[in-house]
């Protein structure tokens, strides 16, 4: 799995500081996102429906689609929000992507596979290999009375302030043991 690169500098180059400001505001708010090679795609509730926006992000500058009114001539909040909400939470767009452990090379990568993969899914790889809650607990100072509640918000969909540090710790046992 690999993900085509977008940063800040393209979306300054094609939009004005003004208009990257107000789309801060409806970063994360997008549904349906997805990605296809470099092709960015996301659906967002705007005043007039529902907006869709496409970006095509291996191009500077970007190549933009919205179907608002101002988007037909420049590039709009719509298209900014896109852009940064695939920056900051790049999973969001490739949630049925499975990125396998052992290709795992950069940071971003590690939290690209920690947001994709199921806290369970972790604890049943851990228990294949023989590491007990306990010693999970143990290692990552988070109580098994917090690890069962953070495992059930986490199935729920659900997150809490734990669940990455915890995913990480599981990550770090399954890549020493395994
Ligand atoms: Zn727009």
């Amino acid at each position: 799995m690999q993900l085509t690169k977008l940063n800040e500098e393209q979306l300054k180059n094609i939009s004005t500081s003004i208009n990257l400001q107000r789309a801060e505001n409806y970063v994360g708010k997008f549904h349906d996102c997805a990605v296809d090679s470099s092709m960015i795609k996301g659906t967002i509730k705007g005043n007039h429906g529902d907006y869709t926006v496409t970006l095509k992000i291996d191009t500077d500058p970007i190549e933009f689609e919205c179907n608002c009114e101002k988007g037909k001539n420049m590039f709009c909040k719509h298209a900014a929000a896109l852009g940064l909400t695939y920056i900051y939470t790049p999973w969001e767009f490739a949630s049925n992507q499975k990125m396998d452990r052992k290709s795992i090379r950069t940071t971003e990568e590690i939290k690209f596979f920690i947001k994709t993969t199921p806290m369970k899914q972790l604890l049943d790889e851990l228990k294949k290999i023989d590491v007990s809650i306990s010693e999970l607990a143990d290692l990552s100072g988070i109580t098994m009375k917090q690890i069962s509640s953070i495992v059930k918000e986490d199935t729920n969909g659900k997150h809490h302030t734990l669940t990455d540090p915890l995913k990480l710790s599981c990550l770090y046992l399954l890549e020493k043991y395994s």
